[in-house]
This record gives structure tokens, sequence and C-alpha cells, in this order.
């Protein structure tokens, strides 16, 4: 009799900005190679911050990764000695995703999505909680508030230094936009 045994599963690394996200997902994309195992990342094409070819860490780490448009290009772009497909910024990317991510792992392979569970206005952030919802493995990291110092989950958005109302536009010319981490408490999003 032969034992069955399938591989193939999908992990979830959540949390706001600053909280570690692309830091984790690359010590794990590492941690695979070690294995000797084979490994692909993928990356939103809308998200030029650091690197067009790469995840980047806040501190300066860096994993070669492919930018795509449409989730679907991740499924003819991997091969199929690929064990191990890593994504960050997931919650840039469109509903399907979590569709490609079911494929991957019914296929066999550890699918690593990294990405932000809340937006500037601390409310769920596109495709992230339905992939959290299916997920075998989730993982919700926390940055530290850098008013109060206390654990934070959120995103506060800045413009001109003051804190974004909830009807700001995403991109708002000639401003000078950032953003900090904060806890729910120090969070501020006027109306
Ligand atoms: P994410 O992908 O979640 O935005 P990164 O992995 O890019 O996070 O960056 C995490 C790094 O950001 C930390 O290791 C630390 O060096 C730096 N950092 C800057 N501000 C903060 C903060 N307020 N809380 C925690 N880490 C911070
Ligand atoms: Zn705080």
């Amino acid at each position: 009799m032969q034992l069955m045994h399938k591989e193939g599963w999908i992990e979830v690394i959540c949390g706001g900005m600053f909280s570690g996200k692309s830091e984790e997902l690359i010590r794990r994309i590492r941690r695979a190679r070690i294995a000797k195992q084979e490994v692909q990342a993928f990356k939103p094409a809308i998200d030029d911050r650091y690197h067009a070819e790469s995840i980047a860490s806040h501190n300066g780490l860096m994993a070669e990764a492919k930018a795509i448009q449409d989730p679907y290009e991740i499924l003819s772009a991997v091969e199929n000695t690929t064990n191990v497909v890593a994504i960050d910024e997931v919650q840039f990317f469109s509903e399907e995703i979590v569709e490609v991510c079911q494929t991957l792992a019914d296929r066999g392979m550890r699918v690593i999505c990294a990405g932000l569970d809340t937006d500037f206005r601390g409310q769920a952030f596109g495709p992230t909680p339905h992939l959290l919802a299916i997920a075998e493995y989730a993982t919700k990291l926390q940055a530290i508030c850098v008013q109060c110092g206390q654990p934070a989950a959120r995103t506060q958005r800045l413009i001109d230094g003051k804190p974004a109302g909830k009807d700001e536009p995403i991109i708002l010319v000639g401003a000078d936009e950032q953003y900090e981490a904060r806890c729910r408490h120090c969070h501020e999003v006027p109306e």
C-alpha cells in the first residue's frame, strides 16, 4: 500500500506598516532556499517604493521578486519544479489572488502571502481578510506605536504632517504624504 502524503498550503503574514511583514517574508524565503527548495516571489507592479524587481523591507533586507499586474500572471509564471510561492503587498491585488493562491496550494505548493490587513482608516484592506480566512497558517505582526510605544496594529496616514481624513483621496498632488505605525488609541481618522 502506498501512503499518500500531500504537500501544499497557504500562509498569511499580516499587520500594519513597519510591523515587519516583508522582513518575515524574506526570512521565510531564505530559510526555504537553505532547505534547497525552489522559491519564486511576486509583488504587484504598482508598488515601486523601493525596487521594481525585488521585495524590500524597511530595514534594508531584499529578495528578488517579479512585478506583475494581474494575479493570473502568477499561474503562468510558476514553474512545475517550484516548491514555494511568495507574494508581497498582497492587499494591492484584485480578489482573484484568492483563487490563484488556492490553485497553487491545491497543486502542492507552499504559498506565503504578506500584506496589510487594514488601510489608513483602520478598515479591512483588499483581499487580505479573505486570504486570512482560507489560510492554514496566519501570523499577525505588530509594529511599535510611534506615539506611545505600545504594540501598533494600525497605519496612520499623514498629509502635510496632519492626520488624513477618511475621505481623502489615495493620491494628493503636491502634498507631503507619510505613514507611521500607531496603536488603536493613538490612531486618528478625522471625519
Ligand atoms: P512591513 O513590511 O510590515 O511594512 P518591514 O519588514 O518593511 O515592515 O520593516 C520592518 C522594520 O521597520 C523593522 O525591523 C524596523 O527596523 C523598522 N521600523 C521603522 N519604524 C518602526 C516602528 N514604528 N515599529 C517597528 N519597526 C519599525
Ligand atoms: Zn499608541
